[in-house]
């Protein structure tokens, strides 16, 4: 069991320390655990580490891989906020880092005179999001800035499967091109969707990653990454083996996780 998305208390809209994390992946059975929370990010530092926090950050990691030795591989992971703006911040702040794993993620969608955040349901469908959106995905992918693009699916909680692959098909070759993973985040089983028509909240739907995507990707050799992005202990590790026993059958052979920025491959089928 591999999960290299977690977050901690240092992402302030998650809990628990690194170490209640790192005890709670043992419990599950987590083999490979790289802890992600989110990097420091000038659009707000509410939701995330501060810069003055990065130090105790990878001190508690640092620690925790000593303690846990014996019974669990620990990875020094962030997931950034990607946005077309953002590339030489985002570039300034990586080269001063030595990291396992970097996620690369869109949070926040700026259209002209506001910004939609990828939570913000019922505004997704909208074609001027949708456009904002798969134009910053493309830059993300090209800006050979992370090993993986985080979530790249999750507006599939509100669009329609139809509708998503109308748009990323074009982006699926560019995947393998820039040598970048696409994840499989495993919080799409977890997570509430949108159903526009009844205008309403749903649950227990399983919203992404879309099978129709991931079957074509697998057939363009794409790396892929899995992650439950626990943003508490009780999660981590949840929806690993419901995912690839669900991909494995459309072709899923392996999946990978970064040491020091290395790709390593993992076979699972
Ligand atoms: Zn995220
Ligand atoms: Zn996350």
């Amino acid at each position: 069991m591999i999960d290299s998305h977690a977050h901690t208390h240092y992402s302030k809209h998650a809990v628990g320390s690194v170490n209640e994390l790192v005890e709670a992946a043992i419990v599950k059975g987590v083999k490979i655990l790289t802890i992600t929370d989110h990097a420091p990010f000038y659009v707000d530092s509410k939701n995330r580490l501060l810069e003055t926090e990065l130090n105790q950050y990878f001190e508690d990691i640092n620690r925790a891989k000593e303690i846990y030795d014996d019974d669990i591989m620990i990875l020094t992971g962030l997931e950034l906020d990607f946005m077309p703006e953002s590339y030489s911040y985002l570039e300034k702040m990586l080269s001063q880092l030595e990291l396992d794993f970097i996620i690369g993620s869109i949070h926040y969608i700026p259209i002209k005179n506001e910004t939609v955040r990828v939570w913000d349901l019922p505004h997704l469908n909208e074609t001027k999001v949708l456009n904002s959106y798969f134009s910053a995905l493309r830059q993300l992918i090209e800006s050979k800035l992370f090993d993986v693009v985080g979530h790249p699916d999750t507006i599939l909680r509100s669009v329609s499967e139809d509708v998503y692959w109308r748009y990323i098909e074009p982006l699926l070759p560019l995947f393998k091109k820039n040598n970048i993973g696409y994840e499989l985040n495993t919080s799409g089983l977890r997570k509430s969707s949108f159903d526009i028509e009844l205008g309403q909240k749903t649950y227990d739907k399983w919203s992404y990653p879309s099978k129709l995507v991931v079957a074509e990707l697998i057939k363009l050799s794409t790396t892929f990454t899995i992650g439950s992005d626990a943003h508490d202990p009780v999660d981590v590790g949840k929806g690993l083996q419901e995912i690839i026993s669900e991909l494995i059958p459309i072709g899923l052979k392996n999946i990978s996780y970064f040491k020091s920025r290395q790709r390593i491959d993992v076979e699972v089928a």
